[in-house]
């Protein structure tokens, strides 16, 4: 559902129009510094409290402003009136200070590179236009569908697939998920929804609570699965309600979150998710092979071996999917072989992702493998 802002062409400002800053902080002031994670305000307060723009989030983190020739007069990179700067607080506490190429800072700080056009780099890379079968229902897999749960995120991620994505065009309504039930009680050989969006527990949740309970009177449905980034950008969103609700669903629920480096798994993000996981809700992690992020196979290794120590199970890798203006974060495939290769020589099975890509049309993710290794085996 639609529950976002949009710019003039229509394309998505992830953030919600519930979180636009109000007594916070002003356009062009910074939010109440130090940043912490060790006093934390209510998650809808941390929405409201999140860095807007690229030069505050630099000030931020101790950078001095950006002077780059595609900085226009308010501050702002071109990129960013499309694909606005958010980043909460929370996220930010964790970026190494005067660190320009810091893992997290790149990850949700604008840069001009984004501006270059480059051949086969898209608006929609995955297809999700044409995967939509009602209004705010995406359905491309054999037995589960996605409900674009809201168009907000509680964290603007520069590499996104879906940054440019018009949720307005997608039909679905803020608030009003009717037309999406409806399809899920027409289609029984759906047995498995997922709630994206957007990033799904940027809803209430209350708001959730009756979602959950309008897809549990579906007597066909058996699972529910959460896409979200919040319980790492934002980990008090993981509320009591929450968990409890999700645990005592009919649904069995499961929750996928989103970190790529393990300087994203501070001690609240896991505490959230040990909450989830004691009260048995199966966590699941997906990252995204970024360029200069995580592409070296020791924080990889890292990554996964945390997610694994605190019982959270590293699901899949995904090659970038190609959106423009996220061309500058492509790593070759070779290289990401190489890297699960190499996770392989010092990890377990079970903590290694799947590497996979997805492609539009397709029945599933297409897992990347390494064919000379198939043949040599
Ligand atoms: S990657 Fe997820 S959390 Fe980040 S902007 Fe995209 S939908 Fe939102």
């Amino acid at each position: 559902m639609r529950n976002g802002s949009t710019n003039q062409s229509g394309k998505i400002l992830a953030t919600s129009d519930e979180f636009v800053p109000t007594a916070f902080h002003q356009p062009g002031e910074l939010p109440a510094l130090p940043l912490t994670e060790s006093e934390p305000v209510h998650w809808q307060e941390a929405m409201k409290r999140a860095i807007r723009s690229s030069q505050q989030l630099r000030k931020a983190v101790g950078l001095p402003p950006d002077s780059s020739k595609g900085v226009g007069p308010d501050g702002k990179l071109a990129g960013e009136q499309n694909f606005p700067t958010f980043a909460p607080l929370e996220f930010v506490a964790r970026i190494e200070p005067r660190n320009a190429d810091d893992p997290l800072l790149k990850q949700v700080l604008p840069v001009t590179a984004e501006e270059v056009e480059h051949v086969g780099f898209a608006s929609d890379p995955v297809g999700d236009l044409n995967a939509l079968a009602s209004p705010g229902v995406l359905h491309k897999y054999e037995g589960r569908a996605l409900i674009l749960t809201t168009s907000a995120c509680g964290i603007h991620c520069r590499y996104c697939f879906r940054r440019e994505f018009p949720y307005q065009q997608t039909g679905s309504r803020k608030d009003d998920w009717l037309p999406s039930i409806k399809y899920l009680q027409q289609r029984t050989d759906i047995e498995e929804v997922i709630l994206s969006g957007g990033d799904p527990l940027t809803t209430t949740d209350e708001k959730l609570d009756q979602l959950i309970t309008a897809l549990e009177g579906i007597p066909h449905l058996k699972r529910l699965r959460l896409h979200s980034r919040m319980p790492i950008v934002i980990p008090q969103r993981i509320t009591g309600e929450l968990v409890k609700r999700l645990s005592s669903s009919r649904l069995s629920a499961w929750m996928v979150i989103h970190a790529n480096h393990p300087q994203e798994l501070s001690e609240s993000v896991l505490s959230g998710t040990a909450q989830l996981i004691d009260a048995g809700v199966p966590v699941l992690n997906q990252a995204v092979l970024l360029r200069g992020v995580n592409d070296q196979t020791e924080i990889l290794t890292e990554l996964c071996r945390r997610l694994v120590n605190h019982r959270i199970q590293p699901y899949y890798l995904h090659q970038l999917d190609r959106v423009r203006g996220a061309a500058h974060f492509e790593v070759p495939v070779e290289t990401g072989l190489k890297m699960i290769e190499n996770l392989r020589a010092v990890l377990p099975g079970y903590a290694i992702p799947q590497y996979v890509h997805e492609e539009a049309g397709e029945k599933s993710k297409t897992p990347i493998l390494d064919t000379n290794r198939e043949i040599n085996s």
